[in-house]
């Protein structure tokens, strides 16, 4: 029997070095590591296996909106971007060019695929008949952050999806750009127990281009926020930028409304934060590439506690299952890597076990033992899983609503920022004042538009001018 290797579980506490017990959780489980090129990462297969996940739920959930897939090109020239000139500002600083030898013209590797998507949209789109369009893209994109790389949460290149639709009216693109936000809430709640704020963004966190953002931010359990997706209702910018146009029912010509919305694989970083212990990761079931892990415990009578749990396996085939024989390793090495795995579920079947008809089921998430009869065995596990996913989401929404706080002043404003809430505070809306924030709050930023406004509203927390409305305050990765 191998010796269980000193570095095979997690040498750091979540509560001790949250970000360096966050990197060894992602490499240790085998999500992803850092590439041999700075900035990138290498998603493995445990890693992508989750993606899929995310995918398959939400590539569901579009396709019955009316929404379809399609790819546009990875090089964006150089025009392209000059058109909409704020959309162009804005991401200046990340883009990374390719040159083309021999028509002498700058390509950008996509950050986002606006312009090279509305610049097809304007061939294709002619009358009324045509829209409305709505078209989504799984994709890589590359953003050249000079910043620090965070495996899923801060890389170069990541994978996410973007949907671009137009519609004939303003009415239709704010009602649609809401309902993707809602998707999104969904996606994050039900598949990913990651609870959400959904709210607008500020003039100055709004997406280049755009006319307004909406977000949704989760609270991290090191106190930061992380914007889990956002939907952009673009008005007319890009129809304007791009020349799209069509002839309305009245034979008149019209400027099309437009949105777009995204999230990417950062989902998972927020996934492995949230619910992960020092132990490894925790997965909610409904995520989970391998929801059930079973482990024989055996002697000199492996061929018999085999079948048995080869017999439990059949049993449970609406679910991932793995059965782990491999010789050479003892229950308690093969506990400790599927715990570090984040597999909700594991059953153990020894000897007795087969003799007393029964299996033992341990919870991941909170280590909870149960004897379990195997006539009962498919109505409790599907009834463990589902109190996992439930847990999971219950506790973390505990510490989301624990840690939203107000402030009634300046003083108690930096002081909350300090303690690591999220601050609601009535703000003026001025992006110079939030440029103040953030620096006198060593990065504080606005991260949400509250949907529910007060009727009467106070004095901005900062510059004591007209509150425009209530917005929440965090730092943020
Ligand atoms: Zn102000």
């Amino acid at each position: 029997m191998p010796k269980k290797e000193e570095n095979q579980g997690i040498t750091i506490k979540k509560s001790q070095d949250f970000s360096e017990w966050y990197n060894e959780v992602v490499i240790k489980a085998e999500l992803a590591e850092h590439s041999v090129i700075k900035g990138f990462m290498v998603v493995r297969p445990r890693g992508y296996a989750i993606w899929e996940h995310i995918q398959e739920y939400f590539d569901n959930r579009i396709k019955k909106l009316g929404v379809k897939n399609s790819y546009f090109p990875l090089l964006i020239p150089e025009k392209f971007f000059k058109k909409e000139a704020e959309h162009a500002k804005g991401f200046a600083p990340e883009l990374a060019w390719v040159m083309d030898q021999e028509q002498r013209e700058k390509y950008a590797l996509r950050p986002t695929s606006e312009t090279i998507m509305y610049d097809s949209y304007a061939n294709w789109i002619r009358s009324w008949r045509d829209l409305p369009l709505r078209l989504n893209q799984w994709c890589n994109v590359l953003r050249w952050e000079v910043k620090q790389t965070k495996l899923f949460l801060r890389t170069r290149e990541f994978l996410w999806q973007e949907g671009h639709c137009v519609y004939e009216t303003e009415e239709e693109c704010e009602k649609e750009t809401l309902i993707y936000l809602k998707e999104y809430k969904e996606l994050c709640e039900e598949l990913l127990a990651v609870p959400v704020l959904e709210g607008k963004k500020t003039e100055k966190e709004r997406f280049a281009g755009g006319k307004t953002t909406y977000t949704l931010e989760a609270l991290m359990p090191d106190g930061k926020a992380l914007q889990m997706g956002t939907s952009h209702n673009l008005g007319q910018n890009f129809a304007k930028a791009f020349n799209i146009k069509f002839f309305g029912k009245d034979e008149k010509e019209y400027l099309p409304w437009q949105n777009s919305w995204g999230f990417s694989t950062r989902l998972i970083g927020a996934l492995v934060m949230m619910h992960s212990d020092d132990k490894g990761l925790v997965l909610p079931p409904r995520v989970a590439p391998t929801q059930i892990v079973i482990v024989p415990i055996y002697f000199d009578d492996k061929n018999k506690i085999i079948k048995k749990a080869t017999e439990v396996k059949n049993m449970l085939k609406n679910y991932e299952v793995e059965l782990d024989d491999r010789d050479g390793y003892t229950p308690g090495w093969k506990y400790n890597e599927w715990e570090l795995k984040g597999v909700p579920l594991r059953i153990e079947i020894g000897p007795k076990d087969v003799e007393k008809k029964q299996v033992v089921l341990v919870r991941r998430d909170n280590n909870k033992k149960e004897f379990i009869k195997v006539t009962q065995l498919d109505k409790k596990v599907k009834e463990t899983l589902e109190d996992i996913q439930n847990s999971l989401f219950n506790k973390a929404k505990k510490f989301l609503n624990s840690s939203i706080v107000e402030a009634k002043n300046w003083n108690e404003f930096v002081k909350q920022i300090k303690n690591k809430k999220l601050v609601k505070v009535f703000f003026c809306g001025n992006v110079k004042c939030e440029d103040e924030i953030k620096e006198k709050t060593d990065g504080a930023t606005s991260r949400l538009i509250s949907f529910e406004q007060p009727k009467k509203l106070g004095k901005c927390v900062h510059c004591s001018k007209e509150g425009k409305f209530l917005v929440i305050f965090g730092k943020a990765y």
